[in-house]
């Protein structure tokens, strides 16, 4: 398929040590020759962060282990952007997929919270509630929270050597819970808390890409509650700086994505991010095409089966570990294939 935008990019779980060498070569010989010019990482916790090694998730790389990373990507002239997930998706299943990786957790860990708030319990929205969840999020009236997440970014953007982060921000549902962030109106607490992350990483000359489901409402776009919200944190769309590119993911065919457009009135760039499903991604792509006011940066495809297992899959054809990991690795074929 032909896009009229200059970025192409994939988003890729940070691969298991194990499969390191499989995932630099599927950068190498399977994304850069197919034009590929940005890889956004999904690292969570996953990084063996020196300042705040209490925070590790899961089989964390160690900072060798990025500098290859970031050898391959240069190599290739692949903008290489980490990720982490900085309101929600502080916690998740613990043994799914098979592979562990999508919510940082493999069933040895017998904790469904993730690494920020394993260490820190009084960073959670909902502390001490027991119910298991996958979308756990931080306390955005904590001082505390934020001054670890902004040493967390400056750590993760050095080593990556990395003049831009993903912030994540998505399908951030459990906000305005705890008794102080209770008393805010939603889409402030959610505006002000990555205003002030977007305001550090511009002191450091840093970019900030997020997701951009929280900044919409369902009732205007008609989006299900993943894809937008139907409580009052879509009126943080008002207060966020114009300089944040937003990621506009949706894995649904709709007739139209209206997204795009509120968006562009509201004076961003953004990314159109698909996931799996051919007639969606085609749909989309459509419709951003016919309506694209400058405002659209590139195409950012997602995937969320392990990096490892995608490689596999589409180097050596073996059979995917996750349930979700053959109808990705076909669609990025059909969609991105040999060129
Ligand atoms: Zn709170």
């Amino acid at each position: 398929m032909v896009f009229p935008w200059k970025t192409r990019g994939i988003v890729l779980t940070a691969p298991l040590t194990h499969e390191l060498d499989d995932v630099i070569k599927f950068i190498d010989e399977y994304l850069a020759p197919r034009g590929f010019n940005m890889l956004v990482m999904q690292v969570r916790y996953r990084y063996q962060f020196k300042r705040h090694p209490e925070v590790w998730g899961y089989d964390p790389l160690s900072l060798d282990d990025v500098k290859r990373l970031v050898a391959v990507c240069r190599k290739n002239n692949i903008k290489l952007v980490p990720k982490m997930n900085l309101i929600g998706h502080q916690s998740g299943f613990p043994n799914e997929p098979t592979d562990g990786i999508l919510h940082g957790h493999n069933d040895t860990v017998g904790d469904i919270r993730d690494g920020l708030l394993r260490a820190y319990p009084d960073f959670d929205e909902q502390q001490g509630e027991k119910e298991i969840n996958y979308a756990r999020s931080i306390c955005l009236s904590s001082k505390a929270a934020k001054i670890v997440v902004l040493e967390l970014i400056d750590e993760l953007m050095d080593a990556f050597e990395a003049d831009t982060i993903h912030i994540g921000c998505d399908e951030a549902f459990n906000v305005g819970i705890c008794p102080k962030c209770r008393q805010k109106p939603k889409g402030e607490l959610i505006g002000a808390w990555i205003n002030d992350i977007n305001d550090h990483v511009k002191k450091r000359n840093g970019k900030v890409l997020m997701w951009g489901d929280r900044l919409l409402s369902a009732i205007e776009t008609g989006y299900d509650r993943w894809e937008s919200c139907d409580s009052d944190s879509h009126s943080a769309l008002d207060i966020l700086s114009r300089d944040i590119v937003i990621c506009d993911w949706h894995y649904n065919k709709y007739d139209s994505y209206k997204s795009v457009d509120i968006f562009a009135h509201a004076g961003f760039k953004i990314m159109i991010s698909p996931w799996r499903d051919k007639e969606s991604l085609e749909a989309f792509v459509s419709y951003a095409k016919s309506h694209d006011k400058g405002h659209i940066n590139g195409i950012l495809m997602t995937t969320w089966c392990g990096s490892g297992d995608l490689a596999k899959r589409l180097l050596y054809g073996a059979g995917g570990k996750w349930c979700h990991t053959e109808q990705i690795a076909s669609t990025i074929n059909d969609i991105f294939g040999a060129e």
